[in-house]
């Protein structure tokens, strides 16, 4: 019989979302009358801004007619497209990315999740914990760690993310090969400064290094001090691969697109010592197993830059943040300390008790539905996460009925 990819048997069933359905649905099936508020979930609850929308349509009528039908579109992503991106996200903020080094796609968990292949077996990777699951599962199918351990893969570098250094972690004292990193982060909701970032880059040139950069949260940046991509930060372009969605921002969860930027400088070499454009490795791999985003995507993607859809996006991405303001000040007011959820629709709360109890509590107490840290590593345990996707009304709503149950 055909045998299997072993590395698979190595992966610690997540048991995250499933254990949250089954006292989910406990809950429900005991309290009928009570209707659930959550706040757990990472997907947006809102439409697509209308300019998105307006262009998706009008795409979509082009499809219709032989004159403006597109096929298969170029697998990197429309120029239209790319164009947008470089000037908007990178050029007008003074980063330094042509058009050509960016690869349009379907998401940013897929970029993030494939971007390992190009990469030998034997490198050292360094991943923080708490983590987006995605970075560490992903290395774990292409074997290159050992097995679960007490929570943690044999073979990565963790970096911690605990109170003690404000959930933003320091680097390590040995060297790595690849390292992840995601800010403004999931789950803690922290973000990092110029100078937080200038230490990585510093750290990826001494070792040889690539630092993967996961900016999918970029959008909920207000505070003008911090960085909103890696190439802010001088001679990233040598050491970085940055991650960017339209997800969060505009609200693509359900409509899929996202980007990955590889800039031409960046190198890695074979095992005789010889460079090699890490661009031209991902264009081939990109080529070879993506067909490119549909037209019609690409296009509403694009009406996030016209002046209509950057309005709307802001003011999206504002409810968002207000409902995060809500969050955070209800749970400060109830004493617990928490960060995240000011440029980030995270909030990250230190349960001070381990976090299954605190997810027991806000469910069977007040029908609020949070995520347990516990399922983003072992750092994560002792605190939740709450999600700023929901509406206005049963956020208050939700907080109302966690301060009754905890006053
Ligand atoms: N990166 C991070 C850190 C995320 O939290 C998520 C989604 O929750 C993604 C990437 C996925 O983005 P996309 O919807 O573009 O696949």
């Amino acid at each position: 019989m055909i045998r299997i990819n072993e590395n698979y048997l190595k992966l610690k069933a997540s048991y995250l979302f499933s254990d949250i359905a089954k006292r989910v649905s406990a809950y429900q099936e005991a309290n009928p009358e009570k209707p659930i508020i959550r706040l757990g979930i990472g997907d947006v609850t809102e439409p697509l801004p209308q300019a998105c929308q307006k262009a998706f349509h009008a795409a979509i009528d082009d499809q219709g007619t032989r004159e403006a039908f597109h096929g298969y579109g170029p697998e990197q992503g429309y120029a239209f497209l790319r164009d947008a991106i470089a000037k908007n996200d990178f050029k007008d903020r003074g980063a330094d990315i042509d058009a050509s080094e960016i690869f349009v796609s379907d998401g940013a968990k897929c970029d993030s999740g494939n971007i390992q292949e190009i990469f030998g077996d034997d490198i050292r990777i360094a991943v923080p914990d708490p983590v987006y699951p995605v970075y560490v599962d992903t290395n774990v199918m292409a074997g290159r760690t050992g097995n679960n351990v007490e929570g943690r893969y044999e073979g990565f570098v963790y970096l911690d993310s605990t109170p003690e250094n404000g959930y933003v972690p320091e680097i390590p004292s040995e060297k790595v090969d690849l390292v992840y990193l995601c800010f403004p982060n999931n789950p803690t909701g922290a973000t990092a400064t110029k100078e937080q970032l200038k230490a990585w880059v510093d750290y990826a040139k001494d070792c040889g290094a690539i630092i993967l950069y996961d900016a999918a949260y970029v959008a909920f940046i207000r505070d003008a001090s911090l960085p909103q991509s890696i190439y802010e930060i001088e001679g990233a372009r040598d050491v970085a691969i940055e991650f960017r969605s339209f997800s969060k921002n505009a609200g693509f969860t359900g409509t899929r697109c996202a980007y990955t930027v590889v800039p031409k400088s960046l190198k890695a070499q074979d095992a005789s010592g010889k460079e090699h454009c890490v661009h031209a490795l991902w264009n081939r791999r990109h080529c070879t197993k993506f067909n490119g985003v549909s037209y019609p995507v690409q296009k509403a993607a694009e009406a996030v830059y016209s002046e209509e859809g950057a309005a709307e996006v802001k003011a999206l991405t504002d409810f968002y943040l207000e409902n995060a303001k809500i969050v955070k000040a209800a749970m400060q007011d109830l004493g617990f300390d928490c960060i995240g959820g000011e440029d980030s629709p995270y909030i990250w709360i230190n349960a001070k008790r381990p976090s299954w109890d605190f997810f027991d509590l806000l469910l069977n107490e007040a029908g609020v539905v949070c995520t347990p840290g516990a399922g983003f590593g072992t750092c994560g345990e002792g605190h939740i996460r709450i999600s700023a996707f929901n509406s206005r009304s049963k956020v208050v709503e939700a907080m109302e009925r966690i301060k009754a149950a905890l006053a």
